[in-house]
């Protein structure tokens, strides 16, 4: 199973900025809607730790990733 199915990852619009840094550091997890916010996709094979530095390096804390098998939130932590 690859790591993203194992997360729940989740993107706040109203708080992204659109600057496109999750895409650089998780580029199949990330992708830039014709909005200019970023959207989740499924089915890519970045490592939980590619997804978790995309949540941690997003300037305004935009990124939710959830272990779904816990349900503990690993970034932003509580
Ligand atoms: S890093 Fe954060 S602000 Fe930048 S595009 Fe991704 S979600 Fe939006």
């Amino acid at each position: 199973m690859a790591d993203i199915d194992k997360l729940k990852v989740t993107v706040d619009r109203d708080a992204c900025i659109g600057d496109g840094a999750c895409c650089n550091d998780a580029p199949e997890t990330f992708e830039m809607d014709d909005e200019d916010k970023a959207v989740v996709k499924q089915g890519g094979s970045d490592s939980r730790d590619a997804i978790l530095e995309a949540a941690q390096n997003c300037p305004t804390d935009a990124i939710t990733v959830v272990d779904k098998a816990t349900g503990k939130k690993l970034y932003p932590e509580d």
